[in-house]
C-alpha cells in the first residue's frame, strides 16, 4: 500500500490522493513525501498527464507536518533543509505548468494548507467542521513551506500578518471570503468533478507571483500603505506577548522580507527563519506540552484504562449559581439532559437563564439560531424538586463552598439517584476525602473543579479523593472529554494543584507590595513574565476577603490537625488593604486598584501604608520571584504525589491559570532553565526573601543525580 494514489482518467486529468496506511490523518513526513515526490516526477515527465487533482482519502486533507520529527531537530541546517526539501516539491508544482487543483475534503492546517497554496485553484467541500490555516505560531514555530511567502501574495500582507501571528482558523465560509479558498462542492463527487472541471478548462496553469509583473494585492512591502503597517506591526504583534514569542517577529520579517523580494529568495530566506524558530527553547517548551503532552492526555494517559468507556445521558447540579449555571450550559450543549436544581425555583430558574442569554448572544452573533437555542434549552430543567434527578448518572454539586450546606445536598441527592451514580463536588478548596464523609458510598465520590466562566475555561481538575474508584474517576474523566473540555487528574490535598500553586502567585504579589516594591513594577513584571493577568490585579478579580476566608480555614484545620499554619509575609498586605482599609477587591469597586466605569488605576493608598523601598529591584528580579515561587510549589504537588504526571502540572498551570504558555507550563519551566539552574536559583531567592522559595527536595535530588522530572515518573 502506498501512501499516494495516482489515477489517471481518460481526459488527462490525474487524481492523487494521499491516503497513509495505518493513520487516521495524513501528516507532512518522508513516509508521504517520498512517494509523493515519485508522483510528481510521473506528472512533470509523462505527456499523458494534463492536470492534477490533488485529494486525500482520510476525513481531512492534512493537518500538517510531523511533529515528532520538527521537535527532534537540534541543528539548524537540519530544519533548514527540511523547510527546502517540501518547498522544493512545492515549487516543481508551480513550474511545471500542468494544472494543480487541491480538492479539500477537509481540514488542511499548517504544512497542509501549504500545499494547497501551492496549487493554482483550491475548491473546499462545504464540510462544517474543516479547517483552514496556519496555526505554527502557537507551538511556536512559523509557516516553513511558504505559507509566509503564498499567503501575502493571496490575501495582502495585513491580513496575512493577522493570520499567521494570531493562527487564525477559518472555516469553510470564512477562508472562501478571503480568497484563501476559490470555490465550494456540496459532495465530495462535485467536489472531484469540479476540480477536474478546472484542469480541463485550464490547461497551462502559471502561479501570479510567476507573471512578469505580479503585483501584492495591497501593495508590498515598499508600497506607502504598508509601510506605515511596518512602523506598528512589531508593536502591536508584541503587546501582549512581551516578547516572549520569538514567532511573531520572525514570522513579520519573512512576510517584511518577502514582500521586497522575488518569491524564490523569500522561500529561502522563510527558512532560515524557520530554523531559528526550530531550534528556539520557546517552540520546544510549547511543542512539548500544548502537543505531545496534550495529546497524551486526550488519548487518556490520566484515565484508568480498564473501565469501560461511559458517558453521561443525565446530569444533576445542585447549586444554579455562577457555577452551576455554567455547567447546565456545556452540558446541555452536548445534548445531556440536565436537572439543575437550587433551594428555590427562582434561583434555579436564574441559572437556567444563563443560558438563554449565552444563546442569545450566540444567535445575535449568527453562532447559533433559534432551534438550536430551543433544543438546547429544553434539555435543562431548573427545578427545587430533589425526586427529579432520579435515573441521573452523575451529579455534581455546586452549592456555597460550606462543609454543612455540602453534606446536607449530598444527602439529598444520594437518596433519589441510583446506586451506580457518581457524585461530584465542584468544591474548589475543600479536601474531597472530607467531603466524602457526607456520602453513603465515598468509592463514587469525586472532585471536578471546573474554571470560571465555564463556558470559556477548558479545563477541569479531577481529584481522587482517599477511596475514590477507578471505575469513578473513568467516569468523571469520560464526562469531562464529552463536554469537550481537557481533563487533569491530580490527588487530594487543600486547594488541589491549580487552586494551591495559583495563591502562591497572588500572595508573592502581596509580599512585595509590603516590601516597597512599586506596585506598578510588581504588575509590569506579572505581565511580561507571560502571565495573562498581573498578581494584583487577578488578586482583586478573586477578591482579597475570599483569600482571607481561605487562609482563615488553612490554619484553622492545620492548627486542629496539630500543625504550624506557616504566615506568609502577603498576608498582612491582604489584611491590611482588605480589612483595615475595606477594599475586598474589583466586586466592591476598590482593592488594589480603584475601578471607575472607564477603567482601573492602581490604589495610591497602597504606598501610604507600605512606603516605597528605596532601593527598588528589577524587573527580572520580580519577575524571577513571580515564576520560581510557582515552578517550585508545583515541583512540591508532584513530589507529594497531588500531582499525578508532569502533563497534567503543565497543562493544568497553561489552561487553568493562564500560565505563561511560552514556558510550556510550570514543570517545563524548570526543565527548561535546568534542574540545577533552577534549584540554585531557587536556594537564592530562598535566602534573600525566605523558606517558602527553599526548592522542592525531590529537584535537589534529581539535579545531583543529573536527571530531568519526567525521569522519576517513567
Ligand atoms: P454561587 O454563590 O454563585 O452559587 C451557589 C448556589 O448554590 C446559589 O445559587 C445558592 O442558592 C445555591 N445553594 C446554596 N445552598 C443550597 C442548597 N442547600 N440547596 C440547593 N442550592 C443551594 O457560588 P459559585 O461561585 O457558583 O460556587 C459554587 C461552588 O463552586 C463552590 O463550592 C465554589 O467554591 C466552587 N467554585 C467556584 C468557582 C468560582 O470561580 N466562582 C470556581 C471553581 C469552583
Amino acid at each position: 500500500m502506498t501512501a499516494v494514489k495516482f489515477e489517471l482518467g481518460a481526459d488527462g486529468i490525474a487524481v492523487v490522493t494521499l491516503d497513509m496506511p495505518g493513520r487516521s490523518m495524513n501528516v507532512l513526513n518522508d513516509e508521504l513525501m517520498g512517494p509523493y515526490a515519485e508522483v510528481l516526477s510521473k506528472i512533470e515527465t509523462d505527456p499523458a498527464v494534463k492536470g492534477v487533482v490533488l485529494t486525500s482519502g482520510k476525513k481531512e486533507f492534512l493537518a500538517g507536518a510531523d511533529l515528532e520529527n520538527v521537535y527532534k531537530i537540534t541543528d539548524p541546517q537540519v530544519a533548514f533543509d527540511l523547510a527546502e526539501a517540501f518547498k522544493g516539491l512545492l515549487r516543481r508544482m508551480e513550474k511545471c505548468t500542468k494544472p494543480f487543483v487541491a480538492a479539500l475534503n477537509g481540514t488542511a492546517l499548517g504544512g497542509g494548507l501549504e500545499l494547497a497554496l501551492a496549487c493554482n485553484h483550491r475548491i473546499a467541500l462545504n464540510n462544517p467542521k474543516a479547517k483552514f490555516g496556519l496555526p505554527e505560531v502557537k507551538l511556536g514555530l512559523l509557516p516553513g513551506g511558504g505559507g509566509t511567502q503564498r499567503l501575502p501574495r493571496i490575501v495582502g500582507i495585513q491580513e496575512s500578518l493577522q493570520l499567521m501571528t494570531q493562527g487564525t482558523e477559518l472555516r469553510v465560509e470564512q477562508a472562501l471570503k478571503k480568497g484563501i479558498l476559490n470555490d465550494t462542492a456540496d459532495t465530495l463527487e462535485e467536489l472531484i468533478s469540479k476540480a477536474r472541471a478546472w484542469c480541463v478548462a485550464n490547461q497551462v496553469a502559471q502561479q501570479p507571483w510567476d507573471v512578469k509583473g505580479f503585483k501584492f494585492p495591497g501593495g508590498d512591502s515598499k508600497h506607502p500603505a504598508i509601510a506605515q503597517l511596518w512602523a506598528i506591526a512589531p508593536s502591536m504583534a508584541n503587546a501582549k506577548a512581551y516578547g516572549n514569542y520569538p514567532a511573531l517577529n520572525h514570522i513579520a520579517s519573512c512576510v517584511f522580507e518577502g514582500g521586497i523580494t522575488d518569491i524564490d529568495t523569500g522561500l529561502k530566506v522563510e527558512s532560515r527563519y524557520f530554523a531559528a524558530c526550530v531550534l528556539s527553547q520557546e517552540s520546544k517548551n510549547m511543542m512539548n506540552t500544548l502537543w505531545f503532552q496534550l495529546n497524551a492526555i486526550k488519548k487518556g494517559q490520566s484515565r484508568p484504562s480498564a473501565p469501560a468507556k461511559s458517558q453521561v445521558k443525565k446530569l444533576g447540579i445542585l447549586g444554579a449559581g455562577m457555577m452551576g449555571a455554567g455547567i447546565a450550559y456545556v452540558s446541555a450543549k452536548v445534548g445531556i439532559e440536565v436537572v439543575l436544581i437550587d433551594a428555590t425555583q427562582e434561583a434555579a430558574d436564574k441559572g437556567k437563564a444563563y443560558s438563554t442569554n449565552l444563546l442569545d448572544k450566540a444567535i445575535a452573533k449568527k453562532r447559533s439560531t433559534p432551534e438550536k437555542k430551543d433544543a438546547l434549552l429544553s434539555l435543562i430543567t431548573a427545578s427545587t424538586d430533589y425526586s427529579k434527578l432520579e435515573g441521573a448518572d452523575l451529579v455534581i454539586e455546586a452549592v456555597f463552598e460550606d462543609r454543612g450546606v455540602k453534606a446536607e445536598v449530598t444527602a439529598k441527592a444520594e437518596a433519589v439517584i441510583p446506586a451506580s451514580a457518581v457524585f461530584a463536588s465542584n468544591t474548589s478548596t475543600l479536601p474531597i476525602t472530607g467531603l466524602a464523609q457526607a456520602s453513603k458510598r465515598p468509592k463514587q465520590f469525586i472532585g471536578l473543579h471546573f474554571f470560571s466562566p465555564v463556558d470559556k475555561m477548558p479545563l477541569v481538575e479531577i481529584i481522587c479523593g482517599k477511596d475514590t474508584d477507578d471505575e469513578t474517576l473513568a467516569k468523571g474523566f469520560d464526562y469531562v472529554q464529552q463536554i469537550g473540555k481537557t481533563p487533569i487528574v491530580v490527588n487530594d490535598s487543600r486547594g488541589f494543584f491549580t487552586s494551591r500553586v495559583f495563591g502562591t502567585y497572588l500572595m508573592e504579589g502581596a509580599a512585595m507590595v509590603g516590601e516597597g516594591v512599586h506596585p506598578r513594577s510588581i504588575e509590569m513584571a506579572g505581565l511580561e513574565a507571560g502571565m495573562p493577568m498581573p498578581p494584583l490585579a487577578i488578586h482583586d478579580e478573586v477578591s482579597l476577603s475570599l483569600s482571607i476566608l481561605i487562609e482563615n480555614q488553612t490554619r484553622k484545620d492545620m492548627e486542629a490537625a496539630g500543625q504550624t499554619f506557616p504566615e506568609h509575609p502577603g498576608s498582612k498586605v491582604m489584611r491590611a488593604i482588605a480589612e483595615k482599609h475595606g477594599r475586598i477587591g474589583k466586586k466592591a469597586g476598590k482593592g488594589y486598584y480603584d475601578y471607575t466605569p472607564t477603567g482601573k488605576t492602581l490604589w495610591p493608598g497602597i504606598n501610604q501604608e507600605f512606603p516605597l523601598a528605596k532601593e527598588q529591584p528589577s524587573s527580572q528580579e520580580i519577575q524571577d520571584r513571580l515564576m520560581y515561587i510557582q515552578a517550585n510549589e508545583a515541583a512540591k504537588c508532584l513530589q507529594e504525589k497531588v500531582l499525578r504526571t508532569v502533563a497534567d502540572g503543565n497543562i493544568g498551570s497553561i489552561f487553568g491559570l493562564g500560565f505563561a504558555p511560552f514556558t510550556g507550563g510550570m514543570l517545563q519551566f524548570i526543565n527548561a532553565k535546568g534542574l540545577p539552574q533552577f534549584v540554585k536559583r531557587c536556594e537564592e531567592l530562598a535566602a534573600k526573601y525566605g523558606e517558602r522559595f527553599k526548592p522542592a527536595s525531590m529537584l535537589v535530588e534529581l539535579a545531583a543525580q543529573g536527571k530531568q522530572l519526567e525521569d522519576v515518573l517513567n
